[in-house]
């Protein structure tokens, strides 16, 4: 198996005044292609903080942190903006769609950061909304769209790009439980399909079912790593 992410020893300090807060102690963790891994712990444990410093959006203050050989903790803004833009997904809770886009629109975004030509660019977009099943839904607003549809919407640009790894903090935090489990079935599917990288972060065990590996986050450090035997795997007479 291939090693997309390798952390080693990350630390993270705020500093709030006089106050120093530990939100990561020491942590240090790999992450391999097409697997598919959940961050669980209780609100507060750092899973957050952890997500952001692996998606380049914050910086240890100790540690390194390594993707496929890259050093990201030495990489300057521009670069760091860069491996966000070409190698990373983002899933949020928010959804985060920009409201005066279509549905089609939000998912042709991350193209155009990446100068993809618009023909292109509307092609892949508009491939990706049939994938989550928004294909007659290309025109609306977010406003126009249910919370769920919202959702499917920031996971087809999450995934337009075909980014090496998708990270997804609380991505069923606002959904009802019916929703909840399309979304995340979705989210693991096209990963699993594209062999892409998946890192869920969530409080709820019962997602967490969902990830080949399950790594609870307890006061800033990896407490234990579970690794999920799958029946599908391991029992060949068993189809679905
Ligand atoms: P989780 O996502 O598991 O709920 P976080 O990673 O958001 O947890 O937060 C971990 C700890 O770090 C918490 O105690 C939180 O208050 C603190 N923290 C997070 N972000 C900041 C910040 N920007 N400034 C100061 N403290 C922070
Ligand atoms: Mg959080």
């Amino acid at each position: 198996m291939k090693k997309v992410l390798e952390l080693t020893d990350v630390k993270k300090i705020y500093k709030m005044g006089e106050e120093r807060i530990a939100a990561l102690d020491s942590v240090t963790l790999d992450f391999y292609k097409g697997r598919t891994y959940c961050l669980l712990g209780t609100s507060g444990s750092g899973k957050s903080t952890l997500l952001n410093m692996m998606a380049g959006l914050e910086r240890p203050t100790k540690g390194k942190i390594v993707f496929k050989g890259v050093n990201l903790e030495k990489l300057s803004e521009v670069h760091l903006a860069d491996y966000r833009q070409k190698y990373i997904g983002f899933v949020f809770q928010s959804y985060n769609l920009l409201p005066t886009l279509t549905a089609l629109e939000n998912v042709m975004l991350p193209l155009i950061f990446r100068k993809v030509p618009k023909k292109v660019r509307k092609e892949k977009a508009m491939e990706m909304l049939k994938a989550v099943g928004l294909e007659n839904r290309a025109k609306h607003k977010p406003s126009e769209l249910s919370g769920g549809q919202q959702q499917r919407v920031s996971i087809a640009r999450a995934f337009v790009n075909a980014p090496e790894i998708i990270f997804a903090d609380e991505p069923t935090g606002n959904l009802d439980t019916k929703t909840t489990y399309e979304m995340i079935n979705l989210i693991t599917e096209i990963a699993k399909k594209n062999n892409q990288t998946l890192i869920i972060v969530t409080h709820d065990l019962e997602i967490s079912e969902y990830a080949d590996e399950i790594i609870h986050i307890k006061d800033g450090n990896v407490d234990k790593v579970d690794i999920k035997q799958h029946e599908k795997e391991n029992n060949n007479e068993k189809t679905v």
